[in-house]
């Protein structure tokens, strides 16, 4: 009898273990303990990442820990694409960069999550190159300037992977009118 009531707890476990799976993948989700988020509902933590060297700081949606490594995951909500934006993964690099400077250990990616798909890019030696190259330019051309925003488009800056260190962001079509 014993061994029948242990069989059929198993299984039940089982089966609310692969419903809970299967919530988090239609949020969203992946695996792994989330240490920190972003998104006001999971009222965990909030934080923000900072990095003095370049004056960088930003805040991925969320940061996952899987084995030894903090993975930050940032949700794109509005979009249904084949491929991720270039200014997603730039912005998405300079989590992992953020990241790493904070936790002292390297992420080997990153995650972008859109509706229906997630992509984990590389945090390679050439992506943070990349990053630091356009870091490096857009302090060249800010120094000793002020530069305006020179549209009136949201979608623009929301889509743009300054938009964590950019103070002329458009932060809503509200605030167009
Ligand atoms: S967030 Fe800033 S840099 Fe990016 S598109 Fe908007 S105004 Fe331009």
């Amino acid at each position: 009898m014993l061994i029948w009531f242990s069989i059929f707890i198993f299984i039940i476990a089982l089966g609310l273990y692969y419903f809970a799976h299967q919530i988090l993948k239609q949020k969203g989700f992946s695996e792994g303990e989330i240490v920190f988020t972003d998104i006001d509902k999971w009222e965990k933590k909030k934080f923000t990442l900072y990095d003095k060297n370049y004056q960088l700081c930003g805040r991925p949606d969320y940061i996952r820990k899987m084995d030894d490594e903090f993975i930050p995951v940032e949700v794109k909500t509005t979009e249904r694409i084949n491929k991720p934006h270039a200014a997603h993964i730039l912005q998405l690099m300079a989590y992992c960069y953020l990241v790493e400077q904070t936790f002292s250990i390297h992420p080997t990616y990153g995650e972008l999550h859109y509706p229906d798909k997630i992509f984990q890019i590389p945090f390679t030696t050439e992506n943070q190159q990349e990053l630091i190259d356009t870091l490096q330019m857009m302090r060249r051309r800010l120094k000793g300037r002020s530069v305006n925003r020179e549209h009136n488009s949201f979608k623009k800056c929301t889509h743009c992977g300054f938009r964590d260190i950019c103070d002329q962001k458009i932060k809503s079509i509200k605030s167009l009118h």
